[in-house]
């Protein structure tokens, strides 16, 4: 499955970070040894242990959802936070960042989804974020994350990553170093391509379901 799939993305010029939440470092290892170094996890303590015992070269992808108070344990080896949602976690970011005298990539988390549940910024709410952002030292906003609504209505998550890809577009304009939409889950990476995403973040599809 890894191959077939890491080499239909790589047509498409599209990234892979593999979701490794919840699955132990030896399935980790199994892809790091076909080469992969992208991985994803959404717990901050599930991804200090995993750091810590395995190879120093992965790239970590935090995509869970961060709290302020926990930057610090992720902020000295994190590759990328995608599911950045407010300027006061922004401002933590920066304080840790300085601290480490690091810059720290991160995505901004768009509100897509007619779902209540789902956390990120409105569409409206990202020009204002990325101007405050943009003056920060240690905070680099590589792009946006964005999450689709649970439903087999293809069209409907197909307009939905429409909606961030336009705004990513749009931006891009006055943030031209803007170089990451990272949409697309194992159940819609196909319309999130489609609808113009650079990666794509894969869990079950690669690693089987998770209890
Ligand atoms: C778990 C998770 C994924 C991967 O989900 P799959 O359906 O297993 O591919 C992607 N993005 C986020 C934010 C997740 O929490």
């Amino acid at each position: 499955m890894y191959q077939q799939l890491k080499g239909r993305l790589r047509q498409q010029g599209v990234g892979l970070v593999a979701v490794s939440k919840t699955k132990p470092a030896a399935d980790i290892l199994t892809l790091y040894n076909m080469g992969h170094r992208d991985f994803g996890e959404n717990y901050v303590q599930e991804l200090a242990e995993k750091a810590a015992q395995l190879p120093q070269d992965i790239r970590w992808h935090f995509i869970g959802h961060l709290q302020s108070n926990k930057v610090k344990i992720i902020a000295p080896f994190v590759h990328l936070i995608h599911g950045v949602d407010s300027e006061k976690l922004i401002r933590q970011i920066e304080k840790q960042g300085a601290k480490l005298q690091r810059s720290l990539s991160v995505l901004l988390q768009i509100h897509i989804a007619q779902e209540e549940t789902k956390f990120g910024l409105l569409p409206s709410e990202a020009s204002a974020v990325l101007a405050a952002a943009a003056q920060l030292p240690h905070v680099a906003v590589k792009g946006f994350m964005g999450m689709a609504s649970f439903t087999s209505d293809k069209a409907k998550i197909f307009s939905e990553f429409m909606m961030v890809k336009n705004l990513y577009d749009e931006q891009k304009v006055t943030y031209p170093y803007l170089d990451t939409l990272s949409i697309g889950m194992s159940s819609d990476y196909e319309e999130a391509t489609r609808a113009g995403s650079t990666l794509v973040r894969i869990g079950s599809a690669l690693f089987g379901g998770r209890n």
